[in-house]
C-alpha cells in the first residue's frame, strides 16, 4: 500500500466515548495534539437513562456546555468528531433524528463516522446482535450468547415499522459505520476490503473494521514497539478501537507507558489522520468495494473466533 506524503504506514484511533469526561479525556487529547496524532473522538448528544446496569459506562455528553466547548476545540485542532449513538441508552427514531440534527448544528455537518453504542436492553443499533453475522456464523453466535448470559439480540435499527427504525436516515446521513474488530495491529491486513459495502446490509453505506484494545493496558500492549515495527514493515493501516475514558488518566496524570509508546509512534514515518480521512483515502484509491459472500464469511469467521475467545465487542 502506498501512503500519502511518502509515509510508510497509517495509524489512527476511534475513541469510544464510554466513561469519558473532560477530566479523564482532556489530558489524553492534549498529549495527542502535542504529538501531531490526529484521531477520531466520538460523542453522545444527549444524557440517557440511568440504570444499575449502565452506571460504569456513563460519561459526559454534548448537553454539558463545558464539555461541548472542549469537543469543539478538539475539532478546530484537527480531530474528527464522530457519533457514538444518540446516547448510552436506546433511542427511538425521533430521538435519533434529533441527535443527528443537533450534531450538525454543533459540528457543521452530519457525522461521517459512527460506532454504535449498544444498550444492554437492545434498541436502535443497525444490523447488530446476531444480525451482525450470517448463515452458520449466526447460528454459532446465537448458541454462544445462549450459553453465556442470555440473548441481547433484539436490535431493530434496520427493521421498517419498528419504533427504533432509522436505517433510511443512516443511509442518507452517515458514510462509515464500524463493525468487526480484530486482535492484531494491522487492521487493513485483517480486513483488506475496508471500507466495504455489504449488499445484505443495504442501510449502511460502508463498514470499517478496527483493532481491539478497549482500555489502557490492552492499548499499550497493542502499541508495543515490536508491533509498531511490524505495522511499519507491513506498510499497513491501524484503526485502534479504544475508550480513552478507561484508565489512560489516573488522578489527572497520563499513563506513563501510554505517553512513551505514543511518542515513539509519532516519531515514525506514519500517516496520522482521523478515521474518515483514512477511509476516504482507501475508498478513493481502491474504488467502492462490494464484498462477496466468500469475503463476508471469512471476515465473520475471523471475528467470531476472536469474539468467542475474548468475549468483547
Ligand atoms: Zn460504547
Amino acid at each position: 500500500m502506498e501512503w500519502p506524503e511518502r509515509k510508510r504506514f497509517a495509524f489512527t484511533v476511534f475513541d469510544d466515548t464510554d466513561a469519558a469526561t473532560l477530566a479523564n479525556a482532556s489530558p489524553v487529547y492534549d498529549h495527542l495534539h502535542q504529538l501531531g496524532l490526529r484521531t477520531t473522538k466520538s460523542v453522545w448528544m444527549f444524557d440517557g437513562e440511568r440504570r444499575d446496569d449502565n452506571k460504569r459506562i456513563i460519561g459526559s455528553t454534548c448537553q454539558d456546555r463545558e464539555y461541548l466547548r472542549w469537543v469543539l476545540k478538539l475539532q478546530s485542532q484537527g480531530f474528527e468528531i464522530a457519533l457514538h449513538s444518540a446516547t448510552w441508552s436506546r433511542s427511538e427514531r425521533g430521538k435519533v433524528i434529533e441527535a443527528l440534527d443537533r450534531f450538525k448544528s454543533h459540528f457543521g455537518d452530519f457525522p461521517k463516522a459512527l460506532a454504535q453504542h449498544n444498550d444492554t436492553i437492545a434498541g436502535e443499533s443497525i444490523y447488530w446482535g446476531d444480525k451482525r453475522v450470517s448463515g452458520l456464523q449466526r447460528i454459532l453466535y446465537r448458541l454462544a450468547m445462549l450459553l453465556k448470559r442470555g440473548s441481547r439480540n433484539d436490535y431493530q435499527g434496520e427493521r421498517a415499522g419498528s419504533p427504533y427504525f432509522w436505517g433510511d436516515i443512516c443511509k442518507d446521513r452517515v458514510k462509515y459505520v464500524r463493525n468487526f474488530i480484530y486482535p492484531g495491529i494491522n487492521t487493513l491486513k485483517a480486513c483488506p476490503a475496508m471500507p466495504y459495502h455489504d449488499p445484505e446490509r443495504p442501510y449502511v453505506n460502508y463498514w470499517f473494521a478496527s483493532s481491539e484494545s478497549p482500555e489502557v493496558r490492552s492499548f499499550n500492549a497493542l502499541l508495543s514497539e515490536e508491533n509498531q515495527e511490524r505495522l511499519e514493515r507491513e506498510g499497513g493501516a491501524c484503526v485502534v478501537y479504544t475508550h480513552f475514558g478507561k484508565g489512560f488518566t489516573v488522578d489527572g496524570k497520563l499513563d506513563p507507558e501510554f505517553r512513551r509508546l505514543t511518542a515513539r509512534l509519532a516519531n515514525r514515518p506514519g500517516w496520522f489522520v482521523p478515521v474518515s480521512r483514512l477511509l476516504d483515502y482507501l475508498l478513493e484509491r481502491n474504488g467502492p468495494a462490494v464484498i462477496s459472500s466468500a469475503e463476508r464469511a471469512a471476515l465473520e469467521r475471523a471475528w467470531l473466533r476472536h469474539k468467542l475467545r475474548t468475549g468483547r465487542s
